[in-house]
């Protein structure tokens, strides 16, 4: 989608640090981290939000969740992460292109 940053980062048309990508998705480090592990995974379509996912997502939507714990083995924080999609602006979203927080590294506290 024209003027989406994260198709433009997905694309590599704008620059990120990218920990992984395949033809489905692209993890890349958030570039103002709140925890010593965050990085984001935003799949390659446009999707604005978990809001606009249908069941026509929902391989793509499982594959983004088998990456994520395929990097959190990886990378040695399996045992404790947080993974977070923020829906609206009310709910803190600033970029309108789905993306998942994936938070580690330190202790996360309770939302509740
Ligand atoms: P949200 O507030 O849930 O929409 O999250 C958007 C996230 O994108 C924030 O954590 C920002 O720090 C992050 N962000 C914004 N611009 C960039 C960028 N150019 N590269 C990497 N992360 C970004
Ligand atoms: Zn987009």
């Amino acid at each position: 989608m024209a003027d989406c940053l994260f198709c433009g980062i997905a694309a590599g048309e704008i620059p990120s640090t990218k920990v992984y990508e395949d033809d489905l998705c692209v993890a890349f480090q958030d570039i103002s981290p709140l925890a010593p592990t965050h990085f984001l995974v935003v799949p390659r379509k446009h999707l604005a939000s978990a809001a606009a996912v249908t069941e026509e997502d929902a391989a793509l939507v499982g594959h983004i969740f088998a990456v994520i714990a395929k990097l959190a083995a990886e990378q040695g924080f399996a045992d404790g992460y947080r993974v977070v999609t923020n829906v609206g602006a009310l709910a803190g979203q600033t970029v309108h292109h789905l993306h998942f927080h994936v938070l580690s590294g330190k202790e996360l506290g309770s939302f509740n």
